[in-house]
């Protein structure tokens, strides 16, 4: 107790702080007591033993520490180019140094006769060497900072202004290991300590701050960041036993007549290897008591909605309702038809309601609905309106489940006494590393196959100047009896200047492709819904050959006989949507083709972005791209969640460890499930302190 006393004090207490200090600490990077700021982890650790001299620089990969003179600098270039320029001279050469923010404040900063520690990477710029945004000291004041493996700490420009950048933590940390490093508890067992070698809590987070060499340094951050991952898992399992053991599920004991007469007289094909494995782990939950919460993954066209309309149908079976929300009206109408369509010849009751439901039809609907009447309602968000009331609703389907918020994901779980059970699906594929530490509290199914016969997507990159040879080629696949998508990007639907494009796009393909020889569809999402539709059905019926729109096609659209995805402007789109686009086309047993139109002008990472698109067509492949050029925080639908701003893990680099600390909390609690094993006293503390001051752990419900 004594001990987390200390760690709790307010950082205002601590040597070389004082309240304004702990205001400002507070609000830039809510680090709030001792145990905050020992947690805040330097990013990176200078070597100061090792300089180099100007003449020797030739690797430009590396950062480097350079002692030298910086002479007062001139600003040059104009408006994005503009930039202040220094001179950084040693007794071998020289080299400049530039920087593009901050000038103003950077351009009176460097005193004559005065020699500076600069730091940073050097690059090769027409001929010359420089240095972009160097870190800059005087090296008077490096005089004592101890050893030779310095700690880097990101600042805030406020605090940098109170003394506190870099340096400034270098000294407050200092202070505050000397006042806690008799405390810092273990929070490991012994058992997990010996496997891996891990160094004690305390020495790990000592040297962290204070290396005292490169090896210990090492081991610091092996041990922080198995912990780090160690206990996000172990809280994430723990969460899901308690909702299983809270939370009962309705129980469906059997399969019966819908499901088989289906599976014997419907289905038109096999089904793949995972959608049979799939609906085996669904059909396991039903028959558990527990309540199910399972995700399922699988790339665009793998067939998930099979999936989910034969575990409707095991609801059915067991006199549930069931009811598949889809977050378009398209898509909601899509299933409705394909699902019309295997159902044929059961006896069974399936309809749709949207926001464009009549209002007489929308009354006949909900009163069939009471009286349970209906068995599967397909809808939109309209689904989750309170008028909407089941007699029995026993289990929700959530299609592209990215695509709907926490709210309304949760208002569907208070449509029955207890919550139905739920399969959220989702074809944007999470890397499976990333999809352990955000989901780790649900069930989890992957559908890692696709239906047999599918020819792999050509995709080719084309600029704007090959629209003749593009057009060209459309004209050939259409003639061979296929379609052809145009998608354009809108930034925001609700402006009509984005529709510009889209307009002058259709102007210029029914200029190209003539009536009466070819018909073009276009669609978009301010039409009314009746409009959409209509076009839809005649471009679905093959009445049209080519259908321009905007990205309202994006999710779920299923027309076999479009074989041609073009999409124009790619570089405006980010990875996963152009994979969702992509996913298009590729349905049906004919090659298909994706074409990504650009610009000449590309930015690097655009340049990556079509790269990898021309490369693979493995939406998981593509995630982890996606990952390593946007970073964890920015994927889509994570942004709500706490978990991945990881203080020191990095869930790609890292993933070994993430996995082992996975299978490590799995086998500690299959023995002992309530932690009360002495040897498990210090995990079991470690994870009551987490769960109180980490609310936010859990994230999908
Ligand atoms: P997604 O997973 O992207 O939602 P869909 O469920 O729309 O994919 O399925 C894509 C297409 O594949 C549909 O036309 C569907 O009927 C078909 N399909 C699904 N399962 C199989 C299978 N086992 N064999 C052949 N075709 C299948
Ligand atoms: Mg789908």
């Amino acid at each position: 107790m004594q001990q987390q006393n200390i760690l709790e004090t307010p950082i205002t207490y601590l040597k070389g702080v004082g309240p304004k200090r702990a205001a400002l600490l507070s609000s830039e990077l809510n680090l709030k007591t001792f145990d905050d700021l020992l947690h805040y982890f330097p990013f990176r650790h200078i070597d100061r033993s090792k300089f180099y001299k100007i003449s020797d620089l030739n690797d430009f990969t590396v950062y480097v520490q350079i002692k030298g003179f910086i002479s007062k600098g001139k600003e040059v270039g104009k408006g994005r180019g503009k930039r202040y320029v220094a001179k950084l001279t040693d007794d071998t050469g020289n080299i400049e140094l530039v920087w593009f923010k901050g000038v103003s404040w950077v351009k009176d900063k460097f005193k004559n006769n005065t020699e500076y520690l600069i730091y940073g990477k050097p690059t090769l710029y027409n001929g010359k060497i420089n240095i972009t945004h160097p870190e800059v000291s005087e090296l008077e004041s490096e005089g004592n900072m101890g050893a030779s493996l310095q700690a880097v700490y990101h600042s805030t420009e406020k605090l940098g202004s109170i003394g506190l950048g870099s340096k400034g933590f270098n000294r407050i940390i200092q202070n505050l290991i000397l006042q806690v490093k008799d405390v810092i508890p273990e929070t490991l067992n012994k058992d997990l300590i010996n496997r891996y070698k891990l160094i004690p809590r305390r020495e790990a987070l000592i040297n962290i701050h204070l290396p005292e060499n490169s090896e210990t340094l090492k081991r610091a951050n092996i041990r922080l960041k198995y912990e780090e991952l160690f206990f996000i898992q172990l809280h994430l399992i723990v969460e899901r036993i308690i909702r299983t053991k809270k939370t009962p599920g309705y129980f469906f004991e059997k399969v019966g007549d819908y499901f088989n007469t289906f599976f014997s007289k419907n289905l038109p094909f096999e089904l793949t290897g995972a959608q049979k494995r799939v609906i085996k782990e669904i059909r396991q939950d039903f028959a558990s008591k527990h309540h199910m919460n399972r995700l399922l993954q699988g790339d665009v066209g793998s067939g998930k909605t099979l999936v989910a309309l034969m575990s409707m149908l095991i609801a059915a079976d067991n006199n549930y309702q069931s009811s598949l929300m889809a977050p378009t009206e398209i898509l909601a109408q899509q299933h409705l038809r394909s699902i019309g369509n295997f159902l044929k010849g059961i006896d069974i009751r399936v309809e749709l309601l949207t926001g464009s439901t009549p209002t007489s039809k929308r009354k006949i609907l909900l009163e069939d609905l009471a009286n349970g009447k209906i068995q599967i309602l397909i809808g939109t968000h309209a689904l989750i309106e309170d008028r909407v009331v089941f007699q029995n609703l026993g289990f929700v389907v959530i299609d592209e489940q990215h695509r709907f918020g926490v709210k309304q994901r949760a208002k569907l779980w208070k449509k029955n006494t207890h919550p139905p059970h739920i399969l959220v699906m989702t074809a944007t594929p999470i890397p499976r590393t990333m999809a352990m530490t955000l989901y780790g509290d649900l069930d989890y199914s992957v559908i890692d196959e696709l239906p047999p016969g599918r020819k792999a997507i050509q995709t080719f990159h084309y600029f704007d100047s090959k629209r003749i040879a593009l057009f060209g080629f459309m004209k050939r696949q259409i003639a061979k009896g296929r379609q052809v998508y145009v998608v354009y990007p809108l930034i925001n639907e609700s402006e009509t200047l984005d529709l510009k494009d889209l307009n002058d796009g259709y102007n210029s393909i029914t200029r190209a492709f003539k009536r009466p020889d070819y018909q073009v569809s276009i669609m978009h999402g301010q039409m009314k819904s009746a409009d959409k539709e209509y076009e839809m059905n005649r471009f679905k019926g093959g009445e049209t050959q080519i259908m321009v729109s905007t990205t309202v096609i994006e999710v779920g659209v299923d027309i076999p006989n479009a074989s041609v995805m073009v999409i124009e402007n790619a570089e405006r789109f980010g990875l996963s949507q152009l994979h969702q686009l992509r996913g298009r086309v590729g349905r049906g047993a004919d090659q298909s083709y994706c074409i990504l139109m650009t610009s000449y002008k590309l930015s690097n990472e655009g340049k990556k972005r079509i790269g990898t698109m021309v490369e693979t067509n493995d939406g998981f492949e593509i995630a982890e791209a996606d990952l390593r050029l946007r970073g964890p925080g920015d994927l889509q639908g994570t942004q709500q969640s706490g978990i991945l701003a990881l203080k020191i893990a990095d869930i790609i680099k890292d993933e070994k460890i993430l996995k082992a600390a996975r299978h490590d909390a799995i086998h500690l609690l299959n023995k002992d499930n309530s932690l009360s094993h002495t040897d498990n006293k210090f995990i079991r503390n470690q994870l009551q302190v987490l769960r109180k001051t980490k609310k936010n752990w859990a994230i999908i419900s």
